[in-house]
């Protein structure tokens, strides 16, 4: 970090190749199974064309996005493989995706026949997804819709608009392995692929498992796992990876780092931050961390979280700021300049984005997806 920085995201693309490349081994190992690596939202906030480039290096299959803005970013990016895209509107412009051979999702006729209709514009084959609601009450077609869906697709195919490459589902809870609706969702996918395969569709993958289903379920690994937090190097299920996996290694990929902008002793009784939500009790040194909720840093973070600096954690004190929030240094003697680590690997102590995220009273995901704002951010 240059001394004259605030504040930086670091990201090991070499942590991330390395786990996809570890999930892949994992998933694989009774048959081999296809990887997805899930870019979506700006690579969860590491970057998503440095995050695919790392994720095809390790062997990924697929990258999945969620947007067709996405898509072609990966595609202006050079990338000229698989990609899978899942969330559009009615109306959207499906041309240019087509004409890039980007994977398109569809669960509803409309949504097909817009596919379809894009696909004789450009005089294209139109490559795609059906996606059935199994249980999330999401995207997808409904169970009762699934049928007419696929007949429809079926039609699409014989006038040659679109090849139906793929059938797939999402969970609800498969960062919680006991949860019955999982085994629910599991068997309710089965009996769409069979309605598909009895009206003729031939899909080249069929796939229901994100990163914790593809960990935590072998059954729903089908053809091909979705992997996108793991692939961060982050726990997808808290409490239930580790012992089922010890040996998985998964490297967290980000490091959140800060430089002490002011550091200067309070008397007992200081109340620190807006809202004096928290007092001194006795006298105490605090550092001012430049970052704040304008960078993503979570507000939900005050008085909960704790920052990393000179080799100890630090509790934050009093609420975060839109540019900034205090440490409790404790008396002992940092000084302005010194370096803060909000979270990364965890491998020297540090805070990781799990804790920062169970401080929070949220999830990892969205502490690595909304951090950035502001701070420089940079591949290593
Ligand atoms: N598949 C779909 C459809 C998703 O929306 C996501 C992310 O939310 C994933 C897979 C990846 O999930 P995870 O990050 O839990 O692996």
């Amino acid at each position: 970090m240059s001394p004259a920085a605030r504040a930086e995201i670091v990201v090991d693309v070499a942590a991330i190749r390395h786990n996809v490349a570890a999930l892949r081994r994992a998933v694989s190992a009774e048959r081999p199974v296809q990887m997805m690596t899930v870019v979506k939202a700006d690579g969860y906030g590491h970057g998503m064309v440095e995050s695919a480039r790392a994720a095809r290096a390790a062997g990924a299959d697929w990258l999945g996005v969620a947007t067709l803005d996405e898509a072609m970013v990966l595609r202006a990016a050079g990338d000229p493989g698989r990609v899978l895209c899942w969330l559009t509107v009615p109306g959207e412009d499906y041309r240019p995706a087509v004409e890039a051979d980007v994977d398109l999702t569809a669960y509803t006729e409309t949504g097909l026949a817009e596919i379809a209709a894009a696909a004789r514009a450009v005089g294209r084959v139109a490559r795609v997804q059906l996606k059935v609601d199994t249980g999330l009450s999401r995207g997808g077609a409904t169970l009762e819709d699934w049928p007419a869906l696929v007949a429809a697709a079926r039609r699409c195919e014989q006038h040659g608009d679109v090849v139906v490459t793929g059938l797939w589902s999402h969970f609800a809870c498969s960062d919680e392995p006991g949860h019955r609706a999982n085994e629910a969702q599991e068997r309710a996918f089965r009996d769409a692929l069979q309605v598909a395969e009895a009206a003729g569709l031939r899909p080249e993958v069929r796939h229901l498992a994100n990163s914790a289903g593809a960990l935590l379920r072998p059954s729903a690994r089908f053809d091909l796992v979705r992997c996108g937090l793991a692939s961060y190097g982050l726990d997808p299920a808290p409490g239930h990876t580790a012992h089922l996996w010890p040996d998985l290694g998964l490297v967290p990929a980000m490091t959140v780092r800060a430089r002490l902008a002011l550091v200067k002793p309070v008397a007992a009784g200081a109340g620190v931050s807006y809202g004096h939500t928290w007092t001194a009790p006795t006298a105490t040194t605090l550092g001012l961390v430049p970052v704040g909720y304008g960078d993503g840093v979570p507000r939900h973070a005050s008085n909960a979280a704790e920052a990393w600096v000179d080799g100890k954690r630090r509790p934050v004190r009093g609420r975060i700021c839109m540019d900034q929030f205090v440490v409790d240094l404790g008396g002992d003697d940092a000084r302005a300049g010194d370096e803060v680590l909000l979270f990364g690997p965890g491998t020297g102590g540090e805070p990781t984005a799990q804790d920062w995220a169970a401080a929070c009273g949220t999830i990892s995901y969205e502490i690595v997806t909304r951090i950035g704002g502001r701070m420089a951010r940079r591949h290593v």
